[in-house]
């Protein structure tokens, strides 16, 4: 063996060895109960919680009670096909409620809904319990666009946020079931809230909160015109937009429509 030889087997051995620490490392950091659970059967969005304590487990059982979480994941398994399956898992959690691209796992950060509450009632809203409950049906349909994006390897112009936001809306307006439409109209008056309270900012990659208000709103008046009232607050809805959201929505749904006979296709 010669020396460079020598060298190069070492500096293999020791990248070997700090692998092999690193996977221990890792193995002793996994919490117990955070390696990825195994599930069998046709792949589909499946719901798990957490095993919390405290506040924590008080608003699990809150949104176990209000079946908003199951009722979108049923919704969601009716619609969309899945090559593997997705955790949505209600958990508490630091880092906010998002889709786990490495894991493929969507986490539902439980901790949102005290904050959520507090800036809604603030807001005036009569009864923040039930918004909140109803933005999670929200919620879960948009982190399951960026599973579908992820599983699928979805082609689209423009941001995936934005997609997000879009295929929420569809699903949550298609079948017109009342909780369905109260959801999306809760989640916009959030956005409008916090268009309020917090500055608008996109470096998240998100359009802004009043953007995001604007175009939930527009895509419930396109079905639901008889919503108007309740969505009166919006007022990043420019009333010039109003008269085109019908056609809006139809260009949404059409777009998600094809999407699907794509995915179908195995596309
Ligand atoms: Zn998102």
């Amino acid at each position: 063996m010669r020396a460079r030889d020598v060298l190069a087997a070492t500096a293999i051995s020791a990248s070997a060895l700090l692998v092999a620490v690193g996977a221990i490392v890792a193995l002793v950091l996994l919490a117990p109960g955070e390696d990825r659970p195994v599930f069998a059967g046709e792949p589909r969005f499946v719901v798990t919680w957490a095993e919390e304590s405290g506040e924590i487990a008080d608003e699990q059982r809150a949104m176990r009670r209000d079946g908003a979480v199951a009722g979108a994941v049923a919704d969601l398994n009716r619609v969309v096909e899945l090559p593997r399956h997705v955790e949505v898992r209600v958990r508490s959690c630091d880092f906010g409620t998002s889709f786990d691209g490495w894991d493929e796992r969507i986490d539902l950060c439980v901790d949102e809904s005290a904050s959520a509450r507090d800036e809604l009632a603030e807001a005036g809203d009569p009864d923040p319990d039930a918004t909140v409950l109803r933005i999670w049906r929200e919620t879960v349909m948009h982190e399951a666009a960026h599973a579908l994006v992820q599983l699928h390897d979805l082609e689209h112009e423009g941001s995936e946020e934005d997609l997000a936001d879009s295929f929420a809306a569809w699903m949550l307006l298609r079948d017109g079931d009342v909780e369905d439409v109260d959801a999306l109209v809760a989640a916009a008056l959030q956005y409008d809230v916090w268009a309020g309270l917090y500055e608008s900012d996109t470096s998240d990659g998100h359009s802004t909160d009043a953007v995001r208000a604007a175009n939930y709103a527009c895509w419930v008046l396109g079905a639901h015109p008889e919503r108007a009232e309740e969505l009166a607050p919006v007022d990043s809805l420019r009333v010039s937009r109003v008269p085109g959201c019908a056609d809006e929505l139809r260009r949404l749904e059409r777009d998600w429509e094809s999407r699907f006979e794509l995915m179908d296709a195995g596309g």
